[in-house]
C-alpha cells in the first residue's frame, strides 16, 4: 500500500515537470532534475498530499503559501544555478524552493520571519536530506544576512515595495536576484543583474506573492 502511494506521487511529479514545466519553456536541465526528484508532498500539510503536484500554490499555515509549482522553476531558472553556487532566499516558508535550490547543488541561505515556519523547514529539509546544504535563519530577511554574504544569487519568496538595498549590496557583480516586486496584491517578477554600474532590471512577468513583512524594521511598512 504504502509504495503504491509513493508510485501515484512519483507518477505525478513526472507528469508536473511535463505538463506544467516543460510544456510552458521550462529548459534548464538542472531545474527540471531537481523537480523531478523533490517530493514537495512533504514540504505541505499531509492532508493536501493528494494536491501536491497541481498547477497553484498551496496553504502552508500561518497566512502562507508554497509557490505553484512553474513559479518555482521559473524563478529558480532564472537564478542559473550551477554546482557551488551561495545563494541567499528571503522567505523560507515550507522549505520546497530552498530544497530544489539545493537539489541542483547550490548552498543556500534562507530566512524566515515566523518561527513556527523557520522549524518546520527544518524538520522538512531533514527528512528530505537537503539539510546539509541548506542554512536556516530565523529574522528579519530585510538586510539579508551580512554574516554569510556575499552571495552569487538571491531570490525572494516574499513581495517588497521595493528591492532592500541590502540584498543588492550582499550579491556579487554578474550575479542574478529574482524578487516579486510591488508589494499586495500587485506585483512583477524582476530579474536584477548586479553590474559594477548598478542593477539590471527585467520585468519577467505578473505574479502573487505574500507581503514582505516589516518592510523595514523600525517603521511601518
Ligand atoms: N519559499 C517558500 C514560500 C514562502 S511564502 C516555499 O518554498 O515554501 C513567503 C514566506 O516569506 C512566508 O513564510 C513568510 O513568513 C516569509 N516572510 C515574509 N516577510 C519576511 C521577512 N521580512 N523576512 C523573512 N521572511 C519573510
Amino acid at each position: 500500500m504504502v509504495v503504491e502511494r509513493r508510485d501515484k506521487l512519483v507518477i505525478a511529479r513526472n507528469r508536473m515537470v511535463e505538463r506544467q514545466l516543460q510544456a510552458r519553456g521550462i529548459r534548464d536541465e538542472r531545474v527540471l532534475a531537481a523537480m523531478g526528484v523533490v517530493p514537495r508532498e512533504l514540504f505541505i500539510p499531509p492532508s493536501a498530499v493528494w494536491g501536491a503536484y497541481d498547477d497553484r500554490p498551496l496553504s502552508i499555515g500561518h497566512g502562507q503559501t508554497i509557490s505553484q509549482p512553474y513559479i518555482v522553476a521559473l524563478m529558480t531558472e532564472l537564478l542559473e544555478p550551477k554546482p557551488g553556487m551561495r545563494v541567499l532566499e528571503i522567505g523560507t516558508g515550507s522549505g520546497y524552493q530552498a530544497a530544489v535550490l539545493a537539489d541542483c547543488e547550490v548552498e543556500v541561505f534562507s530566512i524566515e520571519v515566523i518561527p513556527q515556519l523557520h522549524r518546520w523547514a527544518q524538520t522538512n529539509l531533514e527528512s528530505t536530506g537537503y539539510a546539509d546544504t541548506v542554512h536556516l535563519r530565523l529574522g528579519n530577511g530585510y538586510l539579508g544576512w551580512p554574516e554569510e554574504a556575499p552571495f552569487e544569487a538571491a531570490v525572494l519568496t516574499c513581495s517588497p515595495g521595493k528591492l532592500p538595498p541590502a540584498i543588492g549590496e550582499q550579491v556579487v557583480t554578474g550575479g542574478r536576484i529574482v524578487a516579486p516586486i510591488g508589494g499586495y496584491p500587485f506585483q512583477d517578477l524582476v530579474l536584477f543583474e548586479v553590474t559594477d554600474g548598478g542593477l539590471l532590471k527585467r520585468r519577467i512577468t505578473s505574479v502573487l506573492f505574500v507581503p514582505m513583512v516589516d518592510v523595514e524594521p523600525g517603521t511601518e511598512s
